[in-house]
């Protein structure tokens, strides 16, 4: 039997009509959450993100503010600007979009974010809140991952859970999330022996390591959930056969849809999952549609909750949290 689809899409829908509702709240009694979204240079896929995310914030009722500065800004100039934005009351959610160009100390910029208002949970000090289990604001995709499991029912607790990638943005914060919701956890990387052998032990599997559909079927549990939140983008025609047969490299047939958009456009989206893994797992996110929603999703919902913690009260707990 084919995977169970886990639409993210949906998820996402909810999860931003419940910050829309707690948004309205708020504003009523005169606060109204405000993100600033500090972009430089010219990176396309940076400001599709940014154009997304500042998009989202007006659909749920947020305030939101673009700052938007040269290639060649430079490291003091970056501090100067999340100082200022710091010190603002009416900003409580301040992120700044990855990469920044070359000549800026990336580290030093993350760091310099006040974390009442570090909306993206990268910062030092809200890593030691999660691994410690306190209040503060957790990564975005990873927070969305299991938002994704909970609101599926999928159980977690006594799972074995396995997660490939341990990157400070996605593979640790989600293992640190899963442990905390009690699974049994372990966490693969370049250099895990046997990466297939223990990648079936995890009756939940987690891909990001940015390699176009690298789990394939040999890695998956028969029955097993498997969340990808790789975002791969694939344009060699032979690769893209590898992934999804069809007649664009000498094969026999057309696949349809997704080639025929592959044929127009000259790339597809593909997530570290192999398509064929739909034939064993249990459950599957896909891509799009799959993680993806939930990280901008999840960003609203930081925002709304930097801006009540930041004021003494508590954002409702979503179901993860
Ligand atoms: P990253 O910083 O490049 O980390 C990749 C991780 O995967 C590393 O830990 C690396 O191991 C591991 N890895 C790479 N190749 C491997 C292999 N052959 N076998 C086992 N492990 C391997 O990437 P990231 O920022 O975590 O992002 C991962 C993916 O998620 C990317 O596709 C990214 O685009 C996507 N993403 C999606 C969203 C979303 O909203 N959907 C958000 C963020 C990221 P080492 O540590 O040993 O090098």
């Amino acid at each position: 039997m084919p995977a169970r689809i886990l639409d993210g899409t949906n998820i996402a829908n909810d999860i931003r009509s419940e910050v829309a509702a707690e948004v309205k709240t708020m504003a009523a009694a005169g606060v109204r959450p405000g993100l600033a979204v500090v972009l430089a240079g010219h990176n396309e896929a940076s400001e599709i993100y940014v154009r997304g995310k500042v998009k989202a914030c007006e659909q749920v009722g947020l305030y939101s503010e673009q700052h938007t500065l040269p290639e060649t800004v430079t490291t003091a100039e970056l501090l100067a600007l999340v100082e200022d934005l710091n010190r603002r009351d009416e900003i409580d959610g301040i992120l700044v979009q990855l990469p920044l160009p070359p000549q800026v100390d990336s580290k030093k910029v993350l760091m310099a974010v006040d974390p009442a208002k570090d909306v993206d949970g990268f910062h030092p000090v809200n890593v030691g809140l999660l691994s410690t289990q306190r209040p503060g604001l957790v990564p975005c995709t990873p927070a969305g991952v299991i938002e994704i499991l909970k609101r599926s029912q999928i159980p977690i607790t006594g799972q074995e859970a396995v997660v490939v990638g341990r990157s400070d943005i996605v593979g640790k914060p989600v293992a640190m999330l899963l442990i905390n919701a009690n699974a049994t956890v372990t966490i693969c990387h370049s250099k895990t022996r046997d990466l297939w052998a223990v990648c079936r032990r995890g009756d939940i599997l987690v891909a990001a390591t940015g390699r176009a559909g690298m789990i394939t079927r040999d890695f998956v549990k028969p029955g097993a959930t498997v969340i990808d939140v790789g975002v791969n983008k694939v344009t060699d025609p032979v690769e893209f056969q590898r992934l999804f047969g069809g007649g664009l490299a000498g094969g026999a047939v057309s696949n349809g849809k997704r080639e025929a958009a592959f044929r127009a456009k000259g790339y597809t989206l593909v997530g570290d999952v192999h398509p064929e893994v739909a034939e064993v797992a249990g459950a599957l996110t896909p891509v799009p549609g799959g993680v993806g929603p939930l990280t901008i999703a999840m960003l609203m919902y930081n925002t709304a909750k930097a801006a009540k913690m930041r004021r003494g009260s508590r954002m409702p707990e979503l179901t993860s949290k």
